[in-house]
């Protein structure tokens, strides 16, 4: 799903160009703040790398979500379609928050701590405000806002606030996290989500 208004207007000087990235980061490091966010990191989109081998295990189905909701495959796309989503965008932003647990059997937190991040994602989305230029949020995995999700007979009913999986875009995420120079293991007894910005157009 891609999020946001519209760029509008014409390009001004290139100092009025670098004013207006800076206030996008400005924006974007308030409202990933503000959502309770642990960790930002930027990977250059040309060093992204879609695994065919991510997709095989989707289709697997060890978490359930493929086939279930517009977040996952098949429902994003083929990879190729998947590429060209994000390669339409020349900045990324890996995002993650870390979980503490009971312990490493802690199933139930683990389940709200992925609950958790889709509400800071969507934290995130409503800090970015309206005026934002056009961007794409990705989560962790699935899609649970509706008891039963509509897929496949109807569209999304929240198309607005569905964000596909990060996952099915055949990212590893821990090559994501080593990529943005972000750690992706924080420690014993925690769990720790990832999602990922992705705006700016050339
Ligand atoms: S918002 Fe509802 S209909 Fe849309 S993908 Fe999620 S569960 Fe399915």
């Amino acid at each position: 799903m891609i999020n946001g208004a519209k760029a509008g207007g014409s390009r001004g000087s290139a100092a009025e160009e670098r004013m207006e990235v800076m206030s996008l980061d400005y924006i974007i490091r308030k409202a990933a703040d503000e959502a309770g966010i642990s960790e930002t990191g930027e990977i250059a989109i040309n060093e992204l790398e879609y695994r065919d081998e991510v997709r095989r295990i989707c289709e697997g189905n060890s978490c359930r979500g493929y086939g279930k909701t517009w977040a996952c495959p098949p429902a994003v796309g083929t990879l190729e379609e998947c590429r060209s989503r994000v390669e339409s965008y020349n900045r990324m932003m890996l995002f993650s928050k870390v979980y503490e647990l009971k312990s490493s059997f802690d199933f139930e937190g683990m389940r709200s701590a992925m609950k958790d991040f889709k509400d800071v994602t969507e934290a995130f989305d409503k800090g970015l405000g309206k005026d934002f230029p056009p961007y794409m949020l990705l989560s962790n995995e699935s899609c649970h806002r509706c008891s039963e999700c509509a897929y496949p007979d109807e569209s999304c009913r929240f198309p607005e606030k569905l964000y596909h999986a990060i996952e099915g875009y055949g990212f590893v995420i821990s090559e994501l996290a080593v990529k943005a120079g972000m750690k992706y293991n924080n420690g014993p007894n925690t769990v720790t989500f990832f999602g990922a910005l992705l705006w700016g157009r050339s």
